[in-house]
């Protein structure tokens, strides 16, 4: 007898655990692998500021005891200015977080395999049919789901993802305590998530303190290692140097402790999707990849991929007799396009635009934050193209051309 699934899933972060507790709760049989060992589960998976809003606390059912902090705000900071747009969220104990999604996919009868490293499809007559794991080890299931972020390594054998080195974000985070979240010099960051635009600190990209109570928070930056990081960047420094010196320039961090075991990194693309789907395939999560280029959301954006992967699934196993053809899969990427990631080349060309525009603009960029009304800045951030040309000045004119120029060169 064949080891057999109706869904495997190879990866239990946010976007596989999510899909494993959908299809279960539907009650089909579904297998999840990953390589960390339980007893230390997440480990290098651990890799998440955490960031998010009710939006993903409400539609997901996330308790409140993997929240480390409620915060009222999003401010954004430039080198000598702050915005600040009022709006609850909740930054939460990534660790916690991914336990919960296991302990309550295994309630619903999801079965889980830890210490288990995917390394392949197995192909049969041109379709996937299974995954081989751990060296030789096999199981078979008419779904097979590729949820392993930036790993990918069965979208990547299948084709189905094509994730670019020259698009990969890094990022690095410590947490902190003995931080001055409300410091004279800058704008109160009590209960908020702070994300800061600035090359000197971080070149190309951004950093950030979420404000995890008391005097604590998580610190950390990104960027991409593109043309817009090389412009910007100095010699020689790596991405845990631009944190050092960004610890040591800001008052905010005098006589801060980093609390231990508390580091946290990892990478994301930040690019078009490729094919989300084939016969009896998806990919979901940081494989497609799924992150909102602009402000790193990948655990929402994740999770709305894993629902469209178990819609899709529950609808080609449900009929007596199961159809898992590529057309039927395709239901994932019509799904991802209008509900999951809607306008995300826009989403991806407003991203590629700030982070080119050198510090100046990023003050200016405040100011005019202020001046437009919410509906302006909720349509710009929904990559509404009318939106995002208000937002832009004549100023902005040789950003667009070198834009146009370094497109125009890919
Ligand atoms: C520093 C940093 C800060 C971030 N901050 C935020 C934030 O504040 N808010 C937000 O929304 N998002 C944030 N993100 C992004 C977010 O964490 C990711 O988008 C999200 O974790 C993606 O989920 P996923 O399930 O697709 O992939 P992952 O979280 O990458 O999960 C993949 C899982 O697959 C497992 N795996 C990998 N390879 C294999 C294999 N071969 N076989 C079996 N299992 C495997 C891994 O161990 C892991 O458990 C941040 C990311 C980083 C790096």
């Amino acid at each position: 007898m064949r080891d057999r699934f109706d869904v495997v899933i190879a990866g239990a972060g946010p976007a596989g655990a999510q899909c494993a507790r959908d299809v279960a709760e539907r009650d089909y049989d579904v297998l999840v692998l990953e390589t960390e060992p339980e007893d230390e589960f997440p480990r290098q998976s651990n890799k998440s500021t955490a960031g998010t809003f009710p939006s993903m606390m409400a539609s997901f059912g996330i308790p409140d005891d993997v929240v480390m902090n409620y915060t009222d705000s999003v401010v954004l900071e430039s080198p000598n200015d702050h915005y600040v747009r009022e709006q609850t969220g909740a930054v939460l104990e990534f660790a916690d977080f991914k336990r919960f999604l296991v302990r309550d996919g295994r309630e619903r009868g999801a079965t889980y395999r830890f210490g288990s490293r995917v390394s392949a499809p197995i192909v049969d007559e041109g379709e996937v049919v299974g995954v081989r794991y751990d060296g030789d080890e096999e199981v078979y299931a008419d779904v097979v789901i590729d949820a392993t972020g930036p790993a990918a390594p069965l979208a990547k054998k299948l084709g189905v993802s094509d994730l670019q080195r020259d698009h990969q974000a890094i990022g690095v985070e410590y947490e902190f305590e003995g931080i001055d979240v409300d410091h004279d010099d800058y704008g109160d960051l009590t209960d908020a998530m702070m994300l800061r635009l600035d090359h000197d600190l971080a070149p190309g990209g951004y950093s950030w303190i979420f404000h995890t109570g008391g005097d604590t928070a998580k610190v950390g930056l990104c960027y991409i290692q593109n043309d817009s990081h090389r412009e910007y960047a100095k010699d020689g420094m790596g991405i845990d140097d631009y944190l050092e010196y960004w610890l040591d320039q800001d008052p905010r961090f005098d006589g801060a402790e980093r609390l231990e075991g508390k580091q946290h990194r990892g990478s994301a693309h930040i690019q078009p999707p490729g094919d989300l789907s084939t016969d009896n395939f998806i990919a979901i999560g940081d494989t497609v990849p799924t992150i909102d280029p602009l402000w790193g959301e990948g655990i929402h954006k994740g999770m709305k991929s894993a629902r469209a992967a178990a819609i899709t699934v529950d609808a080609a196993l449900t009929p007596d007799s199961r159809d898992t053809s590529a057309e039927k899969m395709s239901v994932y990427d019509e799904l991802w396009h209008t509900e999951v990631a809607p306008r995300s080349r826009a989403r991806l060309t407003l991203t590629e635009l700030l982070y080119l525009v050198p510090n100046e603009r990023y003050d200016q960029l405040m100011a005019d934050l202020r001046a437009a009304d919410d509906d302006v800045l909720q349509r710009a951030n929904a990559g509404d193209k009318l939106a995002m040309a208000r937002l832009l000045h004549l100023d902005d004119v040789p950003t667009l051309v070198k834009y146009a120029r370094q497109r125009l060169s890919n």
